[in-house]
């Protein structure tokens, strides 16, 4: 497993790295949110174990940009930034774990073992497709720059045809998934979520963005 570690306190740094290392990773120590783009550029990494304050930016930047690229790599934030909103905010930005310093080894490297651990699909923070975007932080759902307004079980539905964009969803996958299993209505309550939806996501002229595939269910971005 190969790490790369972005901390710019040299001491820490150093530790950090000799720890990694006796541990099996392969672990390469930079300081800066520039260095450690231009690595993320050249090099695979498994995990990332960020620090939040660099001295050219910050690591909740890298951490959007790693996200927004489709890295499948691992990032573990390691930061003195131990507020609430502080935390929800680095787990917003697409990092799988948040560690407060003053840590001890043990358990970054245990922290790093289970992310490791859980397989590695590079799942954007915010969901898109087209022109349609989803961010579950903020439950805000986009066409182009327009908010569209949705009942939640409308952003549900909308936010699990996205995260199996391509993909032709059947009405009795939907409600298992979308509603729960004390719900014994019939399907025809998905197909009146996907017609509301469709009411909403429509733009006059513009193509659906939701497909329905006859006999089988629907679908968004799916291949013409
Ligand atoms: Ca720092």
């Amino acid at each position: 497993m190969r790490v790369l570690l972005v901390e710019d306190d040299p001491v820490l740094g150093q530790v950090l790295q000799r720890g990694l290392r006796e541990d099996g990773y392969g672990t390469d120590l930079v300081g800066t949110v520039a260095a450690a783009d231009l690595q993320l550029g050249v090099d695979e990494y498994d995990a990332v174990v960020l620090d939040l304050g660099l001295p050219d930016g910050d690591g909740l930047g890298l951490c959007r940009q790693i996200r927004a690229r489709g890295l499948p790599t691992a990032v573990v934030i390691l930061t003195a930034r131990d507020t609430l909103s502080d935390k929800v905010a680095g787990l917003d930005s697409g990092a799988d774990d948040y560690l407060v310093k003053p840590f001890d080894y043990p358990e970054l490297a245990a922290r790093l073992r289970a992310v490791l651990r859980r397989p590695r699909t590079a799942v954007p923070p915010v969901l898109a497709v087209g022109d349609i975007r989803l961010d579950p932080a903020t439950h805000t759902v986009w066409r182009g720059a327009i908010v569209i307004p949705l009942t939640a079980r409308e952003f549900a539905l909308l936010q699990y045809l996205l995260l199996h964009a391509g993909r032709v969803i059947s009405r009795s996958e939907l409600l298992e998934h979308v509603w729960d299993a004390h719900y014994d209505g019939t399907s025809n309550v998905v197909d009146a979520h996907v017609a509301n939806l469709r009411r909403k996501l429509d733009l006059p002229g513009d193509a659906a963005p939701i497909a329905t595939v006859r006999g089988v269910g629907f679908g968004i971005g799916l291949p013409e």
